[in-house]
């Protein structure tokens, strides 16, 4: 009765969202306050009050016609805003034809893979990854392309990124700051991607678009300054969205920043703006376009997630867990103590902990915590940690 490949990916399932009902069940079980739940990114700060009183202007104000369709892309004044601010941070000259307003970046992502995927076009990602990719992929016909990042260090592999582009490439997501890892991708190394990239270009006299999904972009942490990839690769897209910078995930709103570079860009433009219209977002939530407007300049407090990143980074490396030190997003992604990760997240169910598999992100062998969680439940949990690291014998 149903597509057999959506009842084949519901079998497959995803992990983040097992965990969650099993957080559901648990909590009945051993009581909300005996279970840790680290799998939803889900932000727990409230978004900034500034954010919340411009949301209440445009609510009280009754604007005329707010509530009406507008351009597919978005309100022009909206974009011509982000553009500027692009401009400003890069440098180039983009203009509100440059910006398409979006669903959140989930949303931007699936209008460019439906713009630029022709069947069986591979699109490149980076291992590990967020796992959504495979179905944006899937939902446009293309193919995905696994390539790893170096080991203990998850920075991209150059010469793994060298080795897997083809004839077929049509796409390479990067994710920086990276869900799953809280990785930086070192713009050193992105420039070098970029050269590979350049070098592909020519080789196949085909073009290949770098799609740099940033929604966390604003989440760092130690002073770290992402570079603009539209100031590094050519063929550039930027997917944004307030989600995570804004704590806005339920309000759907995000945007694509087009580099102006792009051959036929304007055609791009008019094709990822269809795309939009008949994906059937039709165009992003009207009073968040305004909201987000006049929020530019605001982000959620990152000082709450750094004390968390800290309190639950210090103590694993107490207790034996290998981890990368984070310095960005709002996960951790320490390596489980035994090669089998599924088991070992299975097993840390009975300390009330909920984690998510390596394997969910195509790196097993670790295991992911989302700590966008309250403090209380990030104190609470280490002794959780500590009584998991001795079953393990890691201390
Ligand atoms: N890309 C990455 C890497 C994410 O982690 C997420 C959400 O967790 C998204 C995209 C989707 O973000 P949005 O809620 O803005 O659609």
């Amino acid at each position: 009765m149903l597509s057999e490949k959506i009842v084949q990916n519901l079998r497959n399932g995803s992990w983040i969202r097992a965990m969650f009902e099993e957080g559901a069940r648990l909590r009945q079980a051993m009581g909300a306050d005996k279970v840790f739940d680290f799998t939803l990114g889900n932000p727990d700060p409230e978004p900034p009050a500034a954010v919340r009183e411009i949301l209440k202007k445009f609510v009280l104000e009754e604007t005329p016609g707010i509530h009406k369709y507008m351009s597919n892309a978005g309100y022009p004044d909206v974009r011509e805003k982000i553009a500027k601010k692009t401009n400003h941070e890069t440098g180039l000259s983009l203009t509100q034809e440059h910006i398409i307003m979006t669903c959140g970046a989930a949303g931007g992502l699936n209008v460019i893979l439906k713009t630029i995927l022709n069947p069986g076009e591979e699109v490149i990602v980076l291992t590990p990854f967020f796992v959504e990719y495979n179905f944006y992929i899937e939902n446009h016909g293309g193919k995905i392309v696994k390539v790893n990042t170096i080991p203990d260090s998850f920075q991209p592999d150059v010469e793994a990124l060298k080795n897997a582009i083809s004839s077929r490439t049509k796409a390479i997501i990067v994710n920086t700051p990276n869900n799953p890892t809280g990785v930086v991708y070192s713009e050193e190394n992105l420039k070098k991607m970029a050269e590979v990239v350049d070098a592909k270009e020519k080789e196949y006299n085909s073009t290949i678009f770098v799609i740099s999904d940033e929604p966390y972009n604003k989440l760092v942490y130690d002073g770290v300054k992402i570079p603009n990839l539209l100031n590094i690769f050519t063929n550039s897209l930027i997917v944004n969205s307030y989600s995570k910078s804004l704590s806005l995930p339920g309000e759907r709103i995000g945007y694509i920043a087009v580099n102006p570079g792009i051959k036929d860009v304007s055609l791009m433009v008019d094709a990822m703006v269809f795309a939009n219209r008949t994906l059937g977002y039709v165009n992003a939530p009207s009073i968040f376009q305004k909201v987000i407007a006049e929020s530019l300049d605001e982000v959620v407090d990152t000082e709450i997630y750094k004390v968390r990143r800290d309190m639950l980074y210090n103590n694993l490396i107490k207790y034996g867990f290998t981890c990368v030190k984070p310095e960005g997003a709002f996960y951790l992604f320490p390596k489980s103590p035994i090669e089998d990760d599924v088991s070992f997240v299975k097993s840390a169910v009975k300390y009330g902990l909920l984690l998510v598999p390596g394997s969910g992100f195509g790196a097993p062998g670790y295991f992911r915590i989302a700590y966008c969680v309250s403090i209380d439940t990030v104190k609470n949990s280490i002794p959780a940690f500590e009584a998991i690291a001795k079953e393990y014998k890691l201390i």
